[in-house]
């Protein structure tokens, strides 16, 4: 079984990408800028924006974090995301999730501009994916995307099974593999023999949020299985939601948890970020 890490690749495209910022910067008055919206003090949103914004200065894009106390109501946080939308020095925009629970967050990523909705989950960056209009897609699948891409795996013609639906992974994911010419197949927690359907698969992608449940069983001989789940074992480490005993001589490929799909998700953050810059120093 071939562990397909994330943070090795990852590693990589920073350098790749330090390179494309260097040369928009030296073209332009200025950096890729991504301002992060952060509200209230969910303590793994904090570890999360702190690794996205390190990452962006490993590379030489500025970020900006804008700090709103949890009881901001959601005319001022609208406010605050339309500032940010007609700031013309903001390539882009990410607010990091969840937010509390006053606060829908459909509303919220649907006032960010589409140009610069860097994490494309608002309802026009979706209705621009499925239509093949992009400029960006939604960073975790993108990352995976990746992750398999530059692995030598080919999603075109396979079976891929997607265990989640959920707006930020699952759904996404559906769409670019169908866009890369793989036939995916949408599993969720209502899906009959699940196990059945999912062992027919060439490419498992497990998203589902449930820790170390899917074992060999759903995975059929030679499987690539991506795990994007994070939880903590009972010792308190970092874990998935892939049950790894057994698998070792059953699949071909792994994505690791950690150092998997989480440092591809940043990866991802990076890449749109520039990607964002360069349509909209364009103009
Ligand atoms: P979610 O809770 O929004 O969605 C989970 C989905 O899984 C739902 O669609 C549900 O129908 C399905 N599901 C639940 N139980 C199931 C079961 N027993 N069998 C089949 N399907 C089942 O979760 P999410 O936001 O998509 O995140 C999923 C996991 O991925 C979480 O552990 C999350 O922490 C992790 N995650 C990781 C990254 C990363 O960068 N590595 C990014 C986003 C989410």
């Amino acid at each position: 079984m071939k562990l397909l890490s994330g943070t090795d690749l990852a590693k990589q495209r920073e350098q790749i990408l330090a390179q494309k910022v260097k040369q928009l910067t030296s073209n332009s008055v200025r950096a890729p800028q991504l301002s992060v919206i952060l509200v209230g003090d969910h303590v793994p949103s904090k570890i999360y924006v702190a690794r996205k914004q390190e990452a962006c200065a490993r590379v030489g894009i500025q970020s900006r974090l804008i700090e709103l106390a949890k009881d901001i109501s959601a005319e001022n946080l609208k406010n605050e995301i339309q500032k940010l939308n007609q700031d013309k020095n903001v390539d882009a925009i990410l607010m990091q999730l969840p937010l509390p629970e006053h606060l829908n967050a459909n509303e919220f990523l649907d006032a960010i501009h589409p140009d610069k909705d860097v994490d494309a989950l608002s309802s026009q960056s979706v209705g621009r994916a499925w239509l093949g209009r992009s400029i960006v897609h939604a960073c975790t699948p993108y990352g995976i995307m990746q992750l398999l891409a530059r692995n030598g795996i080919s999603v075109s013609k396979k079976i891929v099974a997607v265990i989640g639906r959920s707006n930020i992974v699952g759904k996404p994911m559906g769409q670019l593999l169908l866009a890369a010419d793989a036939t995916p197949i949408m599993c969720h927690s209502q899906t009959p023999n699940l196990a059945q359907v999912t062992s027919q698969a060439d490419i498992v992608i497990v998203a589902a949020g449930k820790k170390q449940f899917f074992g060999k069983e759903f995975f059929k001989a030679g499987a690539v299985v991506i795990d994007v789940g994070i939880h903590r074992d009972s010792n308190n480490k970092i874990c998935g939601d892939v049950n790894t005993q057994n698998l070792e001589e059953h699949i071909s490929a792994l994505s690791p948890v950690p150092g998997g799909v989480g440092p591809m998700t940043i990866s991802a953050l990076l890449e749109n970020t520039i990607k964002l810059a360069e349509h909209n120093l364009r103009g």
